[in-house]
């Protein structure tokens, strides 16, 4: 099979899917049967690792790599660097007689000691003690991955540091998903479920990005070093036209997206859904969800394929929060729930969510957690990118709120009047006044755009993580207080002698406490701020106030008392995350400096020179030379502008540099750089639209927008 032509594919979807993964169909078949029992029995009930059966499986792995053309293996781990980190090694076993045969043993497989010192440890470990630890996760599956010409069996992996700290995105998810699994079923148990034995969180992760032709990022320096742009005029034409979402897709989009489709395909991501997104030159890809590890893991693939993709064809895929100013900027839309091995979702209403108990008590859990974490759940998305976005007049607010749609609301608030009465305002089915049109059946609840926790049918759609974030810490939190929501309703429903009648309580207790956290409104609205500040829900705006957030005591308590996050281990999460804050402030400052310095200011300067070459011609010849003059003017006094902007900047940034305390530094660039940067920005935006467009050296957002 040619999987490098697009011949038939609709033919050989199935054979492709799945091609390139050591699946639970590949163990089945390669692995004696007393073994592949064991393993499973670890992937589905968590019990430990038997260290004994990893050589056959290796072996069984190797032989079943090397078919597909490995030469190499490589634990693929996810240090806070919020990408992928891996390091191959050739199976090549040397002997004596100078040929090879090719290895590949247990120990191998199972643990990996790269050097971890230039991870970002947040003061967990000092530099000279370099060990660190790669785990292999078999909960998610490995897989054979080719990169140009190299191909390598990849082996998904947990990192932690030789003193056992977790020092990566993965670990603390895997635990939360423990916890949430013991507290949910012991919740289940109570109300009578005898049958489930496991609760796992499910993920599908929405994945938006813009592509730009890789001609216009070649001579974009901020484009190629930050993600977004720093510099740019707006289009004459925006997104005002609404014609972009949903649209037609063109030919070279539609075949990158084949592309795509089929090499995620070939890795198992079940990518399933695509579109055009709102902004020009933004698009949308959303798999089938799936246990949130391994959804985790297919999105950190989804990222990395997209950009490989994207080369492929003659583009650069942006997964920055905001690539341009002045139209939408990419989300990442995190929609979880809780399922049972034996085919349960925990968030299904049914048709009588009012008399639904596992449902309403696990609605009611969700809720409490959110209302009562939401600045830890809001730290979670907390990144430089996303600043542009939460509470900056874009989806979603950066106010944490909860949207139920009409008729669940209608139980809550009635939960919160002391009972569930009725199923709350009837769901009519929708005629549309042709009747050769179907009578449609309505859903549950109208979607709600605005809305960052949107209760969407069966699940809950978690709407502020950014575009380039992995969504592993946002489901660690999510799974957390969950947990400890189901935790506080586990234990005294286990105590009641009347455990309906608890339920209940339970439910109508959270439903008082937690009603200011409902929103059904549009959340873009000046009035749900005031609204919110009354309701006193905090309305955190920006990355470094939410990451401070993370140090107040009930946020550590949680997560450290569900053995997710120590005290040391969260607290050095924080300084990682507020130096990778001030890093990317501090490269983004620079290359507009660059910019400014070495492309903008010395077009300026020939322009400049041009037009009092002009100027001086037309005075000599005796002409009138009104618009060349009032264009020198224009553009002089601009130049001057742009040149104090950039003293100015490189000002802050220096002084900004020498602020020796993280959390002192990350303000200075978030109140002192930031702006710095945004004058510079705006002096060269107004001279781009004077200056001859010819010798402007920056592609225009026109052409970066709308070229495909
Ligand atoms: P929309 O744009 O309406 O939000 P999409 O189809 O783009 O819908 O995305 C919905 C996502 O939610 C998909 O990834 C889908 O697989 C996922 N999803 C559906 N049911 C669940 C569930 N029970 N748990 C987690 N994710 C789910
Ligand atoms: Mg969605």
């Amino acid at each position: 099979m040619d999987t490098n032509s697009y011949d038939d594919l609709k033919n050989i979807v199935p054979e492709l899917y799945g091609a390139d993964v050591f699946s639970d169909a590949v163990m089945r078949e390669r692995l004696p049967k007393s073994v592949y029992r064991k393993l499973r029995a670890t992937i589905e009930d968590g019990t430990a690792m038997d260290a004994s059966i990893a050589d056959v499986i290796a072996t069984a792995m190797k032989d079943w790599a090397l078919e597909k053309g490995a030469t190499h293996f490589s634990h693929w781990f996810q240090p806070m660097t919020g990408s992928t980190a891996e390091k191959h090694d050739a199976f090549i076993a040397p002997r004596n007689d100078g040929t090879t045969i090719m290895e590949f043993s247990g120990k191998e497989l199972i643990k990996g000691e790269p050097d971890a010192s230039s991870f970002p440890s947040g003061g967990l470990r000092a530099t000279f003690e370099a060990r660190g630890y790669t785990a292999w996760d078999c909960t998610s599956p490995v897989f054979v991955k080719k990169d140009g010409e190299n191909t390598a069996l990849f082996i998904p992996c947990a990192f932690c540091s030789y003193t056992g700290e977790a020092l990566d995105a993965k670990t603390p998810l895997l635990r939360s998903m423990e916890v949430l699994n013991r507290q949910a079923v012991r919740v289940l148990r109570a109300l009578g479920n005898t049958t489930s034995k496991r609760v796992t969180a499910t993920l599908g992760a929405e994945q938006e990005y813009f592509l730009v032709d890789r001609r216009f990022v070649e001579r974009r320096l901020d484009l190629m070093l930050t993600g977004r742009s720093l510099f740019g005029a707006p289009s004459p034409k925006g997104q005002e036209m609404e014609d972009q979402y949903f649209g037609t897709l063109h030919d070279r989009i539609g075949s990158f997206m084949a592309d795509l489709n089929k090499q995620l395909w070939k890795l198992g991501v079940s990518a399933k859904t695509q579109h055009n997104e709102v902004a020009p030159g933004q698009y949308e890809i959303a798999p089938i969800f799936g246990t949130v590890n391994v959804a985790t893991d297919w999105n950190q693939l989804t990222m990395e394929t997209l950009e490989d993709v994207a080369l492929r064809h003659g583009f650069v895929c942006l997964l920055h929060e905001k690539p341009f100013a002045g139209v939408n900027g990419s989300g990442k839309h995190n929609n979880w729930s809780m399922a049972t091995d034996d085919g349960l979702n925990l968030l299904e209403p049914g048709l009588m969510p009012h008399e639904n108990m596992v449902f309403l008590v696990c609605l009611c859990a969700v809720i409490q957690a959110v209302s009562r974490y939401s600045k830890l759940l809001r730290a979670t998305v907390a990144t430089p990118g996303n600043d542009y976005r939460l509470g900056a007049n874009e989806a979603p607010p950066a106010i944490v709120s909860v949207f139920l749609g009409e008729q669940l609301s209608g139980i809550f608030e009635q939960l919160a009047g002391g009972e569930a009465k009725g199923r709350g305002p009837d769901i009519k089915d929708i005629f549309l006044g042709a009747s050769t049109l179907p009578k449609l059946p309505k859903d549950m609840t109208d979607r709600n755009r605005t809305s960052p926790f949107a209760f969407t049918g069966n699940k809950f759609e978690f709407r502020m993580l950014g575009s380039s974030q992995s969504p592993a810490m946002a489901n660690s939190v999510l799974n957390t207080i969950v947990a400890e929501s189901l935790r506080e309703m586990a234990d005294a429903l286990e105590k009641s002698r009347d455990v309906a009648a608890t339920a209940r309580e339970l439910c109508v207790a959270i439903a008082k406490a937690h009603r200011k956290v409902i929103f059904n409104g549009n959340g873009y609205s000046a009035e749900w701020q005031r609204e919110a500040a009354k309701r006193g829900l905090p309305n955190i705006k920006n990355c470094v106030d939410s990451i401070l957030a993370l140090r107040e005591k009930e946020n550590g308590d949680v997560l450290a008392k569900h053995g997710i996050l120590s005290k040391a281990e969260l607290h050095s999460r924080v300084d990682i995350m507020l130096d990778h804050y001030i890093k990317t402030l501090n490269i983004e400052a620079r290359t507009c400096l660059h910019m400014a310095k070495r492309q903008i200011i010395p077009t300026v300067v020939a322009f400049s020179g041009q037009v009092a070459g002009v100027v001086l011609a037309l005075k000599a010849a005796g002409a009138k030379n009104g618009v060349a003059a009032s264009l020198l003017k224009k553009a002089t006094a601009l130049a001057d502008k742009l040149d104090k902007d950039v003293a100015a900047l490189e000002q802050k940034l220096e002084s900004a540099g020498g602020e020796e305390n993280l959390e002192k530094q990350a303000k200075v660039f978030r109140d002192q750089v930031l702006s710095g940067m945004n004058a510079v920005r705006e002096s060269a935006d107004a001279l781009e639209s004077i200056v001859d467009s010819s010798l402007w050296p920056l592609p225009s957002y026109a052409e970066m927008l709308f070229y495909r």
